[in-house]
């Protein structure tokens, strides 16, 4: 069995400041449990798990995102193990993308990536809400919030992408997390976890939907250039 990813909107036009939320959440939730984002104005980072969605505000704090409220950028999946490892060893998360990379039946499909456990270490981010007119996300990351917590039990949910689709999302690896108290959580920079386990599903499908509804995307004649480079910055 394989899985279908849907997207909402791009990485990359979330990047050149696409922040107006233009697809609701209640929509995003019909179409994956699990996965990441962000919200209407780039007011934090979007978590979902169980098919319920929360985000980490500028201040690390947590709110239920209501059905109503938008998202310019979600990527989710309902999410089935269809692999799983546990490693024998202490791992940093470059550590941990790099063995998991090893695993995977091909680095050239997407694959989505769920693991809970107790982080010794981890450090996560958020970002400030943006006000019109947008600058780029890679200006805005530059004042990104970090909040670090230790010995902390959660869930870590995100997307390996592909080289090749690197600018729809980020490749290689974004994730997400959320502590099982919901004290703690947003966009992971960096972890230290013992013996993790760890349950993947290959993505064979991908499911690419355009927010036609935003009349700013719609008409707007983005600057791409410099995206790559962008993504591999802020994200
Ligand atoms: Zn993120």
């Amino acid at each position: 069995m394989t899985g279908r990813l849907f997207h909402y909107n791009t990485l990359g036009t979330l990047m050149k400041g696409g922040f107006d939320g233009s697809f609701s959440i209640g929509e995003v939730l019909k179409n994956g449990g699990i996965g990441i984002g962000t919200v209407d104005q780039l007011d934090g980072e979007l978590v979902i798990l169980n098919h319920q969605a929360y985000r980490f505000d500028v201040k690390g704090q947590i709110h239920e995102v209501r059905p109503e409220e938008t998202t310019p950028y979600a990527a989710v999946i309902d999410f089935s193990s269809e692999n799983e490892t546990t490693l024998n060893e202490k791992i940093s998360k470059d550590n941990l993308e790099e063995k998991l990379t090893n695993q995977f039946s091909s680095k050239n499909v997407f694959q989505a990536v769920k693991l809970h456990g107790t982080f010794q270490k981890i450090k996560c981010r958020s970002v400030q809400k943006q006000e019109k007119p947008y600058p780029d996300l890679v200006d805005v990351a530059r004042d990104q919030a970090e909040f670090t917590a230790e010995d902390i039990t959660g869930t870590l949910v995100g997307i390996y992408t592909p080289e090749l689709f690197g600018t729809i999302s980020a490749s290689g690896f974004h994730l997400h997390f959320i502590s099982d108290d919901h004290s703690f959580g947003g966009h992971i920079l960096s972890f230290e976890i013992n013996k993790p386990l760890i349950e993947w599903q290959t993505v064979d499908t991908v499911e690419q939907k355009f927010p036609t509804t935003d009349e700013t995307f719609m008409k707007t004649d983005f600057d791409y250039g410099s995206v790559l480079a962008d993504i591999s910055e802020a994200e």
